[in-house]
C-alpha cells in the first residue's frame, strides 16, 4: 500500500477510482470535514445522490455497511469500514455565497464548492453539475423539531473511513473550508487509494 496523499487545508482534489478499488479518507489531525463527490467515469451526468441514498438506505445516518447511490439508482460506493460513524449528506458544499451568508465578518472563501469545481473541470464536470456532497466526518444534528445544527466533528486524529467503488468513478475530495464544520480551525485531510 502506498503512502497517503495530503489535501492541504481549505483545498481540494479530484482523481479516478476504479471499480473495486477502496478509497480511505483519513482525518489526520482530527475534527476536520472532507466533502466527497462521485461521478460515473463513463458518463459524468451520473452523480452521487443524497436523495436516492436516503431513500434506499432508509436513514440519514450513513455508516459502515451503507451504500451511496447515484441519481440513476446505481450503487456507487459502499462504506466497508467506518471508525467515526458521524457523517452528513444533507448540506451542500460550502461556497462563496455560504461564506457571505454565515460569516459576513470573515473574508469570503471559495470553499469546498470552488475547490471541487476547479479540481473537477479537467474531467469535463461543470460547477452546475455539482450535487450535494457526502460530507465525511461532518456532524450535523437534527433536533426533534427538524432544525439543523452544525457541531464540531467527533473524529479523532488518524481515524478514517473506507469506501469501495462499485463502478469506475471520478472522485472529488476536499479539506473543508467552513469555520463551524471544522470546530473553528482548518486542517489537512489524507487519502489513500487501495487496490
Ligand atoms: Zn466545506
Amino acid at each position: 500500500m502506498s503512502e497517503p496523499a495530503e489535501i492541504q487545508p481549505r483545498s481540494g482534489t479530484a482523481f479516478r477510482l476504479e471499480c473495486g478499488q477502496v478509497l480511505r479518507v483519513i482525518d489526520i489531525e482530527g475534527c476536520q470535514v472532507s466533502d466527497l463527490l462521485a461521478f460515473s467515469a463513463d458518463d459524468p451526468r451520473e452523480a452521487i445522490s443524497n436523495g436516492r441514498t436516503f431513500d434506499y438506505e432508509e436513514t440519514i445516518r450513513l455508516g459502515e455497511g451503507c451504500t451511496l447511490w447515484s441519481n440513476r439508482s446505481n450503487s456507487m460506493l459502499t462504506i466497508i469500514e467506518d471508525q467515526v460513524g458521524v457523517h452528513d449528506f444533507l448540506l451542500t458544499p460550502c461556497s462563496k455565497a455560504t461564506f457571505r451568508h454565515f460569516y459576513p465578518d470573515q473574508p469570503v472563501h471559495r470553499g469546498c464548492f470552488g475547490n471541487l469545481a476547479e479540481a473537477l473541470a479537467p474531467f469535463g464536470i461543470e460547477q452546475d453539475d455539482i450535487p450535494c456532497a457526502f460530507n465525511v466526518f461532518m456532524n450535523v444534528v437534527v433536533d426533534g423539531a427538524g432544525r439543523l445544527r452544525v457541531e464540531p466533528p467527533v473524529s479523532k486524529a488518524g481515524e478514517y473511513i473506507r469506501l469501495r467503488a462499485e463502478m469506475n468513478l471520478i472522485i472529488g475530495l476536499t479539506a473543508c473550508s467552513a469555520y463551524a464544520s471544522n470546530g473553528g480551525s482548518f486542517k489537512p485531510i489524507h487519502f489513500l487509494v487501495e487496490d
